[in-house]
């Protein structure tokens, strides 16, 4: 098949024109409250494709496929695709968006609820979204913290937080987002992606952000439930000194004393200073 017939048979949904056909044809208005700002640049499809690095069979679950737009360009790129979409209208104008892609499987359902590893089975796979924005965070630590096998998650997300999601300690925005992506992935900012690629525009600035997951861990703690509570606790209460956020974070006085001792770190620092090593350091020393 040649560019030409293949524009006929499965025109580009990443398009101005197509999208709005689509979203008239089927009679859908586009919801504000599920994050639905569909893509309608192919520069940008191609990006998040690239930045995964999708190779021909690779698995790939993809988060709100929407109308298809993504899932059209893993699907060109010979993923098989997993779609997660909640809206219930989805499913049905998927079928038709995405007729003839037989390497693509939609799976009507909430992602903070479906069983991820029942149904990805067995095997690595690689993370692509646009993600609504409306539950950005939750999703992101929904899927690092199941230690599922994912090598790489790219993603659409609001600029600010993908600023969060790499600041560096002693920023302001540094925090438990920056911690815990830097703990399991290496984040980095690959595109800028200008309200004009999305219908309806949205009101921020967006960036597809790629996060190579680690096989270990930036940091090897003794307890990671433990470390996520150090983490919570020094963040919670950004202007008080360590030793008091981590009292105020229901740590005891004495344990807080003598871990920060053991750390060899200051108790008059603030958390929003200390390293994901330092961070390390006196999660082992409370346990
Ligand atoms: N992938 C499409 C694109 O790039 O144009 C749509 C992206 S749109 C920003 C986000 C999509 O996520 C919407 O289709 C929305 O219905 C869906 N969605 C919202 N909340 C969801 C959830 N909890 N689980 C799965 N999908 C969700």
């Amino acid at each position: 098949m040649n560019e030409e017939e293949k524009e006929v048979l499965h025109p580009t949904i990443a398009n101005r024109d197509v999208t709005l056909h689509i979203l008239k044809a089927f009679g859908l208005h586009t919801s504000k409250k599920l994050g639905q700002n569909f893509l309608i640049d192919k520069n940008i499809v191609d990006g998040i494709v690239a930045a995964a690095g999708v190779q021909p069979g690779d698995r790939v679950l993809e988060i709100g496929p929407g109308i298809g737009t993504l899932t059209q360009g893993l699907a060109e790129a010979g993923a098989e695709v997993t779609a997660v979409e909640l809206d219930k209208k989805l499913p049905a104008v998927l079928a038709e968006t995405l007729k003839g892609y037989d390497n693509v499987r939609i799976v009507p359902g909430d992602i903070l609820k479906v069983n991820i590893p029942e149904i990805m089975g067995p095997g690595p796979f690689k993370v692509a979204a646009n993600l609504p924005y409306y539950i950005t965070t939750p999703i992101l630590m929904a899927l690092l913290e199941q230690h599922l096998p994912i090598t790489q998650l790219v993603t659409m997300v609001q600029k600010e937080v993908a600023d969060r999601m790499v600041a560096q300690p002693g920023s302001k925005i540094y925090g438990a987002l920056s911690v815990a992506v830097q703990y399991y992935t290496e984040p980095e900012i690959v595109l800028d992606v200008p309200p004009r690629s999305f219908i309806p525009a949205p009101e921020v600035m967006s960036v597809v952000i790629a996060c190579k997951v680690r096989e270990t861990p930036a940091v090897v703690v003794r307890d990671e439930k433990t470390f996520f509570r150090v983490v919570k606790a020094a963040f919670g209460q950004r202007r008080k000194t360590l030793a008091n956020a981590l009292k105020g974070g229901g740590f005891p006085k004495e344990q807080v004393r003598d871990a920060l001792e053991h750390a060899s770190i200051d108790p008059t620092r603030r958390g929003e200073t200390l390293s994901l090593e330092e961070f390390g350091r006196l999660s082992d020393a409370f346990c």
